[in-house]
């Protein structure tokens, strides 16, 4: 078999929608010289055992209708890549977003295994007899100078060994958010690429997923982005600059649809620790995409409740997980 992460990249970056992910893709791997699935399973590789890990995912798809409606592209994938930390580093994730969508997104990943703690609770999981697979769910401030604070606050209190977003927004070089329609989306918006920029200041990991060019971590390939997405030059509110990321991290993982990026990544994870265990499979993606369902999260495109992600049917994020999976089975058995 070729290389495994090159397959692995290959089918995250599979283009349905024919918005020219491949470009992102290319410069994210130029930029890290490996394949991208593979330089995320390397950095999860690096968090010692019994380490906090920040995971910032949640998009506010329509923040001027309600900030409590979020889309389903984003927590899935943040909920796998959770629940492989916790099996193969015994890491208590601490999952960062507004806390008008933490409703919401509990449910998810409840259904990845988890119990969803708070930080003082997930401590006493650490006590003799305490063992539990947890995440725990923070708010965190929408306005920026309340959240440089809070993101001193909770460094200092967690001290990640990686800080992990996907799908989650970056403002653009002029200090706004957009969403790809070049529309500004600031309102409600949880500051966590502030969380980011101040974690990597610290010399903390960080990987970014992203599949539009606005996500955190985009920042990496900004002129790409500005040079190659909608939007991406100019916007549409006029605040004169593009949509792209001003937010950069480590490794970028550029993907035809966030999950996906996220499930390459722990099945990359897998391949690399020999690991299973740790694999994603269709029975736990439609669990996932069921719970977020249930949870109200937005199929966004459409605006609708279902458990279809970016307009992509189930049955094909099914049948994606398990591509992924035979890729990393193989592999594994392979040495
Ligand atoms: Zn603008």
């Amino acid at each position: 078999m070729p290389d495994p992460y090159e397959a692995l990249d290959r089918l995250m970056c599979l283009d349905l929608a024919g918005r020219g992910i491949g470009r992102l893709y290319d410069a994210a791997r130029t930029r890290l010289g490996t394949p991208l699935s593979r330089a995320a399973a390397e950095c999860f590789s690096r968090v010692p055992p019994g380490s906090f890990v920040l995971i910032g995912t949640g998009w506010l798809t329509r923040g001027w209708v309600s900030t409590r409606l979020a889309e389903n592209d984003g927590p899935p994938g943040a909920a796998t890549v959770a629940r492989a930390l916790w099996l193969a580093r015994d890491v208590t994730p601490v999952v960062v977003a507004e806390d008008s969508i933490l409703a919401a997104l509990a449910p998810v990943f409840r259904a990845s295994g988890l119990s969803v703690l708070t930080l003082e609770e997930a401590r006493r999981t650490r006590l003799p007899g305490g063992k539990t697979a947890a995440v725990v769910l923070e708010g965190f401030p929408t306005d920026d100078a309340e959240a440089g604070r809070a993101a001193d606050r909770l460094l200092d209190d967690i001290q990640p060994a990686l800080c992990f977003a996907t799908e989650r927004a970056s403002r653009a070089r002029s200090g706004v958010y957009h969403n790809a329609r070049g529309v500004d989306i600031g309102a409600g918006q949880a500051r966590v690429d502030l969380l980011f920029e101040a974690a990597a200041l610290r010399g903390i990991p960080t990987i970014g997923v992203g599949d539009g060019g606005n996500e955190i971590g985009m920042g990496l390939i900004a002129d790409t982005v500005a040079s190659s997405v909608r939007f991406g030059d100019r916007c549409a509110c006029g605040c004169g600059s593009g949509v792209g990321a001003s937010t950069a991290t480590d490794i970028l993982v550029a993907a035809n649809c966030g999950n996906w990026g996220c499930y390459a990544a722990v099945a990359a994870f897998a391949i690399a620790e020999r690991d299973p265990r740790l694999l994603h499979t269709p029975e736990r993606e439609d669990q996932l995409l069921r719970a977020a369902t249930s949870a109200g999260l937005l199929n966004s495109p459409r605006g609708t409740v279902d458990p279809n992600v970016d307009d992509i049917p189930l049955s094909t994020h099914l049948a994606m997980v398990e591509l992924m999976r035979e890729v990393a089975v193989r592999a594994i058995a392979q040495g």
